[in-house]
């Protein structure tokens, strides 16, 4: 079968095999069971033996729905596998796991996910593996933090919240150079935007929470790479029970279906947003790669010129204070400190994503009390200017 479109591909996920049996649903039914039954036991001898496609044996080992979207997000990301988990955090952890022991450095992009950082500093830190932050826009000074021999470096492809983008392939090449691996976190840039193994990195990952979602109603994060480091990461993945829920896989499945459009519409939304935004005398900054004052723009409009990212990032004046007026002036935009659902959400990095950071890190890095994080929907455009405008009114003196 000749490889689709990944518009084609994302569409008919789930979709029927047409080997079903009759009763054939159009779409994939919920298997809604935590166990699969056998006919005897030599059938579970067979099945241990060989582990045959399309037979299961317990839903934390593997579920029909689950599979469904692990070969999906294998195929866009063009992996050999995937490995799905019950949230990006879930994901991420299992992957981190599989790679390092006791006694590794690590190195992370210095403006990593909250999340991430909290899970290598808060819980890693008790099995003694060392951690170093580093600018990885910055290859000098990621060459220079590779002294240390790290077992793994951690980036994103676009960070949360400055959109700042790093050179993957230039990091991978430094990775494998010291025998590390590259993990690199793919959620704001989707494998529509961005396929970072075709760049070098050994495993992707995501939140897919976000754009794969879609609609936040779901959890769920996945891993993509090798076989072999996919069933690796399966194994944890097993052992510790952060297994995805067949229900959220269909949800997630779901959402697939739709993210090329909603992914499409909202990075255009971003890129009009962006540029009204920047017009107006109460944001002193305005963060998205699309503007060319951003550090990457040229990176982005050759890497990914037009899924350059949905979020867009706001410099209002340097307070709480300021901010709470901004967002009570503004009720039609939820403030919600996640991303990536078809409307548009405020968030607050400084009490929200990177609290984890000591305030001298967030400063040193660009996240200040003022910054407000836009992730922006699929709504109308002139609908959002219109309420960004209400909104910022507020300032006017
Ligand atoms: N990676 C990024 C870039 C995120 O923004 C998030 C959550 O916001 C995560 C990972 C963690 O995902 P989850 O909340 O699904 O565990």
């Amino acid at each position: 079968m000749s490889e689709k479109h990944p518009d084609t591909t994302s569409a008919r996920t789930g979709e029927r095999n047409r080997d079903d049996e009759w009763p054939r649903p159009e779409t994939q039914p919920i298997y809604q069971t935590s166990v699969f039954a056998f006919d005897d036991v030599d059938d579970v001898v067979d099945y241990y033996a060989s582990r045959p496609n399309g037979r299961y044996l317990y839903s934390r080992n593997g579920n029909p729905n689950v599979t469904t979207v692990e070969e999906i997000v294998a195929r866009l990301e063009g992996a050999e596998s995937a490995c799905f988990a019950a949230s990006g955090m879930g994901a991420i952890s299992a992957a981190v796991l599989s790679v390092c022991k006791a006694g590794d450095h690590i190195l992370v992009s210095q403006d990593i996910y909250g999340g991430t950082l909290v899970f290598l500093r808060n819980v890693l830190a008790n099995f003694q593996v060392s951690l170093t932050l580093a600018d990885f826009t910055d290859l000098e000074r990621v060459d220079a933090a590779l002294a240390q021999r790290p077992a793994l470096l951690i980036a994103e492809t676009l960070s949360n919240p400055l959109m700042r983008i790093p050179d993957i392939a230039g990091l991978a090449k430094r990775a494998h150079e010291v025998g590390a691996v590259l993990m690199v976190d793919n959620t704001f840039a989707t494998p529509l935007g961005l396929k970072p193994l075709a760049l070098g990195a050994d495993l992707s990952v995501h939140s897919a929470t976000k754009y794969m979602g879609g609609h936040s109603d779901v959890s769920g994060g996945v891993v993509c790479g090798t076989r072999e480091w996919i069933d690796r990461i399966r194994g944890v993945v097993t052992a510790v029970g952060s297994n995805l829920a067949p229900f959220d896989a269909w949800l997630i499945a779901r959402g697939i279906k739709t993210m090329p459009l909603r992914f499409e519409r909202a990075c255009g939304n971003a890129r009009l947003l962006a540029a009204y935004l920047s017009e107006s005398p109460a944001i002193s900054r305005v963060w998205h790669p699309s503007r060319p004052d951003h550090p990457e723009h040229d990176r982005a409009v050759s890497m990914m010129p037009d899924l350059c990212g949905a979020i867009v990032t706001i410099a209002l004046p340097d307070s709480l204070e300021q901010v709470n007026r901004f967002m009570r002036a503004i009720p039609t935009i939820v403030f919600a400190p996640s991303l990536a659902g078809v409307t548009t959400t405020l968030s607050h990095p400084w009490t929200t994503s990177h609290r984890g950071f000591s305030e001298d890190e967030r400063r040193a890095f660009g996240i200040t009390e003022g910054l407000v994080r836009i992730s922006v929907g699929i709504e109308q455009i002139d609908d959002l200017k219109s309420e960004f405008a209400e909104g910022l009114a507020v300032f006017v003196i």
